[in-house]
């Protein structure tokens, strides 16, 4: 069933294409790549997302709701190049795995959709992959409907994401089936013709094609400047290293479900956006041969939960930026504990191939014993390497979870812990006041998900309260405290007879505000104090580290702490380990919490961006209704079918506002949200 490279071959760097394809919701991301596995060979039908067939949306949730959530993994032959695909869940709240799939891959395909032109999320990612520097090309898709439009599509991609974008082939009508196909703007015939037919839609965007290259190129520039004829390989040159630089986006059209276009953006792939050595993270030769041999260090980050083994077991998406794995390899986590290769694999949506070794650039499966967590690094042992794993945004709105009798109380929670474990961006919180569990995470469709997983497990033994908004804690100042903790310990021996001792423990912990950074963890006690640690110092150092973490997403009361480093400065106990682990924990997590209180935090709440789409003679209505929600609109735009008005709304103020919306529009108005950041509470 596939074309691809036999999966242990090896391929060079510059042969290899790692692929993030990202769009707003619906603009037909799946179908794309279910396209491209048809073109590619890979697979022998095209699967509709519609019927629920579609080879990428494996998770059934997925199915079932007809959108992607869990990035999944392929990976392709195209004119002997390897093209990696991750395709990325589109939905916002699963911002978390948008961010951590690109931060793996080299270069992003960006699906349009030529009805809706650019929206919100499309937006938002743009914004992220600028930020990471990932060369990208456009694919505006749909352009076989009869409303798509493609000028107005150019024109709200260079209004809303770039002005870079430029044409590559532009769509002609025709009579086949589809209604169009694509003139190809380097086509020789129509190059030496452009003179000729100046007015023709093709030589114009042609023209326009040349003229944009000459002012980001200097050899194209030099050649019109020295009149010399450029060839087609030097433009592909020319728009390769313009696009690799970001002074240059490539724009194809087509459409996915028709499969028009699809052959020459997988050309386009391959001739114009990088491979995988020219990765900001790759280039570690500072490091290079640190040993004196000549293999690169290894540094690999685990970004995703990849399929499960035939026998159950859980695996792990892993990003190989320099050096190689080979299965019995024992690497080191950034927690510098060990770790054993144990299966790697290729894969393919859910779908394993057992591999034994592969080399940087790769994008696989593996699993380790003992398991790694999502956003570590892997490293050989003895290195310091850590490649920076993306700060997760926090969980904004909760639910509780009400078990339907008392005795399922723990299955409940053991469950959601196991689920919550696997996702960073669900967080398991106990209300202080009522006892209540709740279950946290980034919007609704989030823990709709999470129910229907967790319903999956347990049958229909528990219900979920009402939606609320979290808000978080960051300190305004630096703080520290001490704290001992004592206790009389009782044993208990073999003749019943019972003996007390004297136990205790103290630490010291620091924070410090660190804006925009989430949390930051270190270890500083100096290593004369723990020497009467000294046996279980790594143990303990973990488990402290691991207390210090939850507590911080715990928070006070669900509102977790945020934006801070916390310094474990001194820690000692007596009289003996590890039965005063606990003692230990409970002063560490005293001292947090007083040092947090030191810091004078400030309360704050999650903002949105709300994108309402909706007709002229509602703006009224909804612009007051807005402002009645301490919106700040940031804009108001639009054409002249439809007006747009872009507002920032702190999110407690718009939860169910579909309903409020769809009346003040007669039912003609559409919004989204993008999370976007946190308002200090009066
Ligand atoms: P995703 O959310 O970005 O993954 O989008 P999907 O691939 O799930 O597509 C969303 C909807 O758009 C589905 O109903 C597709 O059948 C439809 N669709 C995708 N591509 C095209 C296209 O080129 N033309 C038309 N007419 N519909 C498309
Ligand atoms: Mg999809």
């Amino acid at each position: 069933m596939s074309a691809s490279p036999e999966p242990s071959q090896i391929p060079a760097p510059e042969r290899v294409r790692n692929l993030a394809i990202v769009a707003h919701i619906n603009a037909g991301k799946t179908t794309l790549c279910e396209r491209i596995l048809v073109a590619t060979g890979r697979q022998r039908y095209f699967g509709e997302v519609d019927s629920g067939t579609a080879a990428m949306d494996w998770l059934r949730e997925e199915q079932e709701r007809g959108i992607s959530i869990e990035a999944a993994v392929t990976h392709v032959a195209w004119r002997e190049h390897r093209l990696q695909l991750v395709d990325t869940p589109g939905h916002v709240d699963f911002g978390s795995e948008v961010e951590r799939s690109l931060r793996v891959v080299d270069g992003a395909i960006v699906v349009i959709d030529a009805v809706r032109g650019v929206e919100s999320q499309t937006e938002a990612v743009w914004r992220r992959l600028d930020a990471l520097a990932i060369p990208r090309l456009i694919f505006v898709n749909k352009l076989d409907r009869s409303t798509a439009n493609l000028a107005k599509a150019m024109a709200s991609i260079h209004e809303r994401l770039t002005a870079s974008a430029v044409l590559l082939d532009i769509p002609i009508r025709d009579s086949s089936e589809v209604g169009f196909h694509c003139a190809d703007l380097l086509d020789a015939d129509l190059r030496s013709s452009a003179r000729a037919t100046a007015a023709d839609p093709a030589s114009l965007a042609q023209a326009r094609l040349l003229e944009r290259l000459g002012e980001v190129d200097d050899h194209v520039l030099a050649a019109y400047v020295e009149e010399r004829s450029v060839s087609v390989a030097e433009i592909r040159a020319a728009i390769r290293r313009v696009t690799c630089a970001r002074s240059f986006v490539p724009v194809l059209c087509g459409s996915a479900l028709r499969d028009v276009g699809v052959r020459r953006m997988l050309d386009a792939v391959v001739h114009y956006l990088p491979g995988t050595a020219q990765h900001p993270l790759a280039d570690r030769s500072s490091l290079g041969s640190a040993r004196g041999d000549q293999r690169p260090v290894l540094g690999a980050l685990v970004f995703a939960e990849g399929p499960q083994e035939d026998g159950g077991g859980d695996t792990v998406l892993v990003r190989v930026f320099t050096g190689a794995l080979a299965v019995g390899d024992c690497v080191e986590s950034q927690r510098s504990e060990p770790h054993r290769l144990v299966a790697l694999y290729d894969v393919h949506a859910d779908q394993l191939t057992p591999i034994d070794r592969c080399g940087p650039g790769s994008i696989l499966a593996l699993r380790t014993d003992p398991p790694i967590r999502l956003g570590d690094t892997l490293r050989e042992p003895g290195s310091d390497l850590v490649l920076e794993s993306p700060a997760f945004a926090a969980p904004v709105l909760a639910r509780s979870l009400e078990p339907d009798r008392s005795e399922n109380r723990a299955l409940v929670e053991q469950a959601t812990r196991r689920l919550a474990a696997a996702d960073p961006t669900l967080t398991v919180l106990v209300d202080e006041a009522t006892g209540d569990l709740l279950i946290a995470g980034m919007g609704e469709l989030h823990l709709d998900v999470f129910r229907d997983r967790l319903e999956r497990r347990l049958g229909n033994v528990f219900a979920m309260g009402p939606l609320r908004v979290l808000r978080r804690l960051v300190p305004r100042q630096a703080a520290a405290s001490r704290v001992r903790v004592e206790r009389i310990l009782g044993s208990v021996h073999d003749d019943d007879t019972a003996t007390l001792g004297n136990a205790g423990a103290t630490a010291e912990v620091a924070i410090e505000p660190a804006p925009d950074r989430g949390l930051n963890l270190r270890w500083a006690v100096p290593p004369s104090e723990t020497a009467t640690l000294e046996r279980f110092a790594p143990e303990i150092r973990r488990e402290i580290l691991e207390e210090i973490e939850s507590l911080v997403r715990r928070g006070a009361g669900g509102d977790a702490y945020a934006d801070l480093v916390v310094e474990v400065r001194h820690v000692e106990a007596e009289p003996s380990l590890p039965a005063a682990v606990p003692l230990i924990q409970e002063a560490v997590g005293q001292a947090l919490r007083e040092a947090m209180d030191g810091s004078q935090p400030r309360r704050e709440a999650p903002c949105v961006v709300v994108t309402v789409e909706l007709p002229h003679d509602s703006v009224r209505p909804v612009l007051a209704d807005l402002r009645s929600r301490a919106a700040e609109i940031v804009e108001i735009g639009g054409d002249s079918e439809r007006a747009r008005i872009l507002a920032r709304v702190p999110l407690a103020e718009v939860l169910g506002w579909t309903t409020q919306l769809r009346s003040r529009t007669k039912g003609q108005g559409v919004h989204t949200m993008i999370p976007a950041g946190w308002v200090a509470e009066a």
